[in-house]
């Protein structure tokens, strides 16, 4: 095999070599995020925290109620009672009457709202936990499958990376360091082929001396575009 097609077939292996990787890296990917289950688990807590935030705010509002009916009852025995004697003690005791039935009303209307979130809160848990419940169901099932494809597809990069290692061991260590070199920098392509005198990965007409240069290498030769190293067709 001539250095040319040494390393177009190098480049074959190492093509498919970095789609492989990219899979393995997806599983691994898809593995670390356990279906999204770590986000749901904490969007159950959150809302679990708000329904029992908003069951502990209307059983106070429940209990102020209680207490300023109590209060607003015992107001207006004294108001009417006939036990008050003087006009002072009747101003500050209308006060205080005023200002507990004005709480009382505030009370009354914050009591439905604080009921509606709680049940709210209650329903939303209620079809989260079902969803974190077959969510995880499904994760139990494709976590199996990923482990498998994961040990597959690892298995069969690990074939290929010995066969490639065993065909970059028959290149001149010189046309590999170049060949390398050129891989990584240029995004997976070092050597391209030349086409009716047209460079494949640049698509510039070569000058007729560089195909002649071309001709008479013994392997590749770098492309003007400095990206690859070309090789007859
Ligand atoms: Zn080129």
């Amino acid at each position: 095999m001539t250095i040319a097609k040494s390393l177009l077939s190098l480049q074959d292996t190492d093509q498919a070599l970095a789609l492989r990787r990219r899979d393995y890296r997806e599983v691994e990917t898809e593995l670390k995020s356990e279906g999204g289950l770590p986000e749901l688990r904490d969007s159950c807590e959150r809302i679990k925290k708000r329904e029992l935030e908003s069951k502990v705010e209307s059983a106070r509002l429940d209990a102020e109620l209680a207490l300023l009916k109590s209060k607003v009852t015992e107001l207006e025995a004294r108001l009417y009672g006939g036990a008050i004697t003087n006009v002072r003690e009747l101003t500050a005791i209308e006060t205080e009457h005023s200002a507990a039935r004005r709480s009382l009303a505030k009370v009354e209307e914050s009591i439905a709202p604080a009921e509606v979130a709680a049940e709210h809160a209650r329903q939303q848990y209620e079809v989260m936990t079902k969803e974190l419940v077959e969510k995880e169901s499904a994760w139990e099932t494709r976590q199996v499958e990923l482990r498998r494809e994961m040990a597959r597809v690892g298995t069969e990069f690990n074939e290929m990376l010995q066969h490639r290692n065993a065909e970059a061991e028959e290149i001149p260590a010189e046309d590999l360091a170049r060949y390398t070199r050129l891989f990584r920098s240029n995004r997976g392509i070092a050597v391209v082929r030349v086409e009716r005198g047209v460079c494949q990965g640049c698509a510039v007409r070569l000058p007729v001396g560089e195909i002649t240069r071309l001709r008479n290498a013994s392997g590749p030769i770098p492309c003007s575009c400095g990206r690859a190293l070309i090789t007859e067709g």
